[in-house]
């Protein structure tokens, strides 16, 4: 296990916030509740490996999650693998919209998804509680779109998921798309005029080495620096300011108001002293970082017989030692033993 910090709680006397040794507070959990894929995207996965770890039960992430939120987590966003393909999940947003933070919130409820389901799921999602969905989309143009998930007929069917989750107002919808140097960085412009005219969010992210394959490599990877040169040649892109420190994406409007894009960029610009996040992949264990070498087996304590106030205390002294940051492109890095889709994106 990481180094942790000691912390002032025990069992008796958990702790109502989670912060870590460098004074971040973390108040964001991501958990995967499926490892499994119905898309093969050619930078994600190699094609020939599926889901490699267990799922818990519903009623078991449920119980996972209402501790964290006992600890001061306010957003929980659902991902996978593919989320849309775990049976139970409209079951699982209506118990977290049941939740309220430690301020007597709802929980802001989001969701990834590569939205090939979304069509018919969007509106009873909706109506279960859920707030917000991220579509990830890497091309605007059928044939580069289907060269990436190498599923035939996949660009339509997401495009009526965007349109259905943007109609049942699961908003802002945002896009996520990934550039790869080569593979789809032809679609940069595309996707402004994409965001303008759907009325969604677009995102680019920055490539990181979390592939199964072996692909990553500095060269391609798309600098958000070329981006914004790219997009704002295109159409003047005019900055928007943060709505808070922990904000990841850098965004822009275009002159004229209409439509944002957002940049996030985890290589080039890393934002780890604002990380406000968690993990929980889809077989219970923490992940403290994306790029953590260490996982911590919280449904084995679970399954052990451990206490709701054991498992707060455990979950509270993992955190305390969160890596202060990751360390992509330095000498020695090394690649987690876990992929991108069996972490939980
Ligand atoms: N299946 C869902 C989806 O497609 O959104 C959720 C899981 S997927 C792993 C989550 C996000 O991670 C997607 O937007 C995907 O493009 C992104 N992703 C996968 N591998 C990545 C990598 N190596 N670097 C950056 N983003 C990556």
């Amino acid at each position: 296990m990481a180094a942790a910090s000691p912390i002032a709680s025990s069992a008796e006397t958990p702790v109502r916030r989670l912060t870590d040794s460098h004074g971040r507070v973390i108040h964001d959990l991501r958990v995967s509740i499926t490892d499994r894929c119905n898309y093969k995207c050619v930078y994600c996965r190699t094609g020939e490996v599926g889901a490699q770890y267990p799922e818990l039960g519903i009623g078991e992430y449920l119980r996972l999650i209402r501790l964290f939120v006992d600890l001061g987590i306010e957003k929980v966003r659902l991902t996978g693998g593919e989320p849309l393909l775990r049976r139970g999940l409209t079951e699982l947003i209506q118990e977290l919209a049941r939740l309220r933070t430690h301020s007597g919130e709802p929980l802001d409820l989001a969701l990834t998804t590569n939205g090939h389901l979304l069509d018919s799921l969007a509106g009873p999602l909706k109506a279960a509680g859920l707030n917000r969905a991220t579509v990830s989309m890497d091309a605007v143009d059928e044939a580069t779109f289907e060269r990436i998930t190498r599923v035939p007929g996949s660009f339509n069917k997401v495009l009526g998921g965007i349109r259905a989750a943007r109609d049942a107002g699961l908003t802002p919808l945002k896009i996520n798309c990934v550039l790869l140097r080569g593979f789809n960085d032809g679609q940069i412009e595309g996707f402004a005029h994409f965001a303008r005219k759907e009325g969604v969010v677009v995102r680019f992210i920055e490539f990181m080495p979390l592939e199964e394959g072996r692909l990553w490599s500095p060269q391609i990877v798309v600098p958000m620096a070329e981006i914004v040169e790219r997009i704002g040649r295109a159409l003047p892109l005019v900055p928007l300011p943060p709505r808070d420190a922990g904000e990841t994406a850098r965004r822009y409007t275009f002159a004229d108001g209409v439509g944002e894009i957002g940049i996030i960029a985890p290589v080039t610009q890393a934002f780890c002293g604002a990380c406000s996040r968690v993990r929980l992949t889809s077989d219970g264990k923490i992940r403290t970082c994306l790029f953590s070498q260490v996982e911590h087996d919280l449904y084995g304590r679970m399954r052990a017989g451990e206490s709701d106030a054991e498992l707060a205390a455990y979950i509270a002294l993992t955190v305390q030692g969160k890596e202060a940051r990751h360390h992509i492109g330095e000498p020695g890095f090394l690649k987690p033993s876990r992929s991108m889709v069996h972490i939980g994106g």
